[in-house]
């Protein structure tokens, strides 16, 4: 009898293990709404990035804090 608690308790266990280390099932509508990803252009150094991940200031977009604060690079000659 305490074999079979015991062993209640292991799958009991791992179910929770699984939940904790599986992520969260996504939800279909919720996937289906997710906004494309937009890309913009550091208007310092040229690179691209998402623009969640972009600092923006008016119509210009950098990669970084410190691209921000040097502004927009020079024109090239
Ligand atoms: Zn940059």
């Amino acid at each position: 009898m305490i074999r079979l608690i015991f062993w209640i308790a292991i799958v009991f266990a791992v179910l929770w293990l699984w939940r904790k280390i599986k992520p969260a099932p996504q939800r279909p509508g919720r996937t289906g709404e997710a906004q494309p990803l937009l890309m913009v252009r550091c208007a310092h150094c040229g690179v691209h990035l998402p623009q969640n991940r972009a600092i923006g200031t008016g119509n210009q977009w950098y990669c970084s804090q410190a691209h921000l604060n040097e502004g927009p690079a020079p024109r090239e000659r």
